[in-house]
């Protein structure tokens, strides 16, 4: 084994969960607040889900949606009018029953008990109910839809085991909630959605991710079907990366949703809801970073290019510094997918190797070191973040910024192209039962943290055999693929007649 120092210790293979940890503080990204479960997302970290809020935006207008804001509390009467739907959530609600605070006996500060309020209200867990009880009010004929709404905003699911990104009691996420005329109608809109969410995570992400159909015990509560989007992480889990919910008339008739049809009837209306969350960053990061610290892909990366200017001596300090700025404004001119190439100049007074490395903890896409010996032999030094730490290529001062919108397009479809190896390497079609336990069971691997992946394997379509398959081993069957081929086959679990083959693995 390679004795090489990396930036991050312990390794990926050592041990993953720690590993992501280190990376999240390495990359400055987030750090966890005094609230338990609830994170602060540091500058770096936000500026990444900014990234990915533009590209989303971009795409959900660009299929017909606009946005607006609903409360952040909800009524608990709301909450009960769809009884699949109150169960799921009860568990992790965030509950406010007081208006007011005053001093207590003790001299401590407490909710006043003459401000209790006469009805509880449940900070958002999700928005199905407030905004279908708007769309109540919306709706009165087939001319008012369909509604085609998304918000940008917060959520709070009470957390027993937060970590950082992947599960925190409180997220920032999106979440499109529509409605229609017909079951037709909500279920294009469901499957539209989900490939937008496919599409900008191949495109901008570069994490490759299985589509497909839940099984009813991985529905979302109150929806008729839940599909999404499944990627491989760097031990071979899945992570669910985004959903989108076919509701049916469960929330309409919850909410009384209704309109006069085409033909004077008075109908319920069909409903969807979409949502992708700050969940995106764990899942990059899982993807993606690296022993060395994040790995962004330039897509979303919050600045594409840093630019180190390197000034050991006072006397060509002054050089130094114009032509890395003369540089970042070249760059600036430069487009990448249409929009300017973003830089930074990192002139901090901090020794070059210091500077250095803290931007490749960050997963900066580029670095570009100018130095007194640079100038002089009119070149600069272009490092990029797949590649190794040490690794750089001399380009001519005058051809860099030219040439970089080509450099931040080969990283991206390197991490594509890698990210894609890597998930089909540990995908494998399984057909016994013993060989499933067996791919699945840490203590048959070389390396126990690292093992299993996505197996390929049939199921005859029975709870009962996932249930089996969760309990002795914790893997789940992640989606039922949209594009999987009829293919006659028994299940893995059961031995009974299958159609066709289902994702299965461990999950975060
Ligand atoms: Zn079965």
């Amino acid at each position: 084994m390679s004795e090489t120092k990396t930036a991050i210790t312990p390794r990926r293979e050592e041990d993953f969960p720690e590993w992501y940890q280190q990376v999240v503080r390495a990359a400055d990204m987030a750090e966890n607040s005094d609230v338990r479960g609830c994170m602060v997302i540091k500058p770096w970290g936000y500026g990444l889900w900014e990234q990915i809020q533009r590209h989303l935006d971009a795409m959900f207008k660009a299929t017909g949606h606009k946005n607006a804001y609903f409360p952040l509390f909800i009524p608990l009467s709301y909450m009960e009018k769809e009884a699949a739907h109150v169960e799921g959530f009860a568990k992790e609600c965030a509950v406010v029953t007081h208006h007011r605070l005053e001093v207590g006996a003790d001299g401590k500060m407490r909710p006043a008990p003459s401000a209790e309020l006469t009805e509880p209200l449940v900070v958002r867990p999700t928005s199905e109910t407030i905004i279908g009880a708007t769309y109540a009010k919306w709706v009165q004929s087939y001319r008012d839809l369909p509604i085609l709404i998304n918000q940008w905003a917060n959520v709070v699911r009470w957390e027993m085991r937060p970590r950082v990104f992947l599960r925190t009691a409180e997220f920032l996420w999106q979440e499109g909630h529509t409605a229609h005329e017909t079951a037709r109608e909500a279920m294009e809109e469901t499957e539209r959605m989900l490939r937008v969410y496919e599409t900008f995570a191949r495109e901008y992400l570069a994490v490759p991710v299985y589509a497909g159909e839940k099984s009813e015990s991985e529905r979302f509560p109150g929806a008729d079907q839940t599909f999404c989007i499944e990627a491989m992480v760097q031990d071979r889990k899945a992570i669910q990366a985004g959903t989108s919910h076919f509701l049916g008339q469960n929330f309409a008739k919850g909410s009384g949703i209704k309109f006069q049809s085409r033909e004077g009837r008075e109908e319920y209306a069909w409903t969807t809801s979409w949502g992708v969350s700050t969940r995106l960053i764990g899942t990059l990061i899982m993807a993606h970073a690296d022993d060395d610290g994040m790995v962004i892909p330039p897509r979303v990366a919050p600045t594409h290019v840093v630019i180190l200017p390197v000034t050991p001596k006072p006397d060509t300090r002054e050089a130094v510094l114009t032509a890395a700025e003369k540089l970042a404004a070249e760059l600036r001119a430069q487009r990448f997918h249409g929009d300017p190439v973003t830089v930074e100049v990192d002139t901090r007074d901090l020794g070059g190797g210091i500077k250095s490395w803290e931007w490749i903890k960050k997963g900066a896409p580029v670095r570009i070191a100018i130095g007194p010996r640079d100038l002089a032999q009119g070149s600069v030094m272009v490092s990029r973040r797949d590649r190794g730490p040490k690794e750089a290529e001399a380009v001519p001062m005058a051809e860099a910024a030219a040439k970089i919108p080509e450099v931040l397009q080969s990283i991206q479809d390197a991490l594509y192209a890698r990210a894609l190896a890597y998930r089909d390497e540990h995908t494998r079609c399984i057909d016994s039962r013993e060989e499933f336990v067996s791919f699945f069971t840490a203590k048959n691997s070389a390396k126990p943290e690292i093992h299993g992946g996505f197996a390929r394997s049939h199921w005859c379509g029975a709870g009962k055999c996932e249930e089996v398959i969760k309990e002795d081993l914790k893997v789940t069957i992640r989606c039922i693929p949209f594009d999987a081929p009829q293919e006659e086959g028994a299940c893995v679990v059961c031995g009974a007649k299958s159609g066709k083959r289902v994702y299965w693995a461990k999950s975060y």
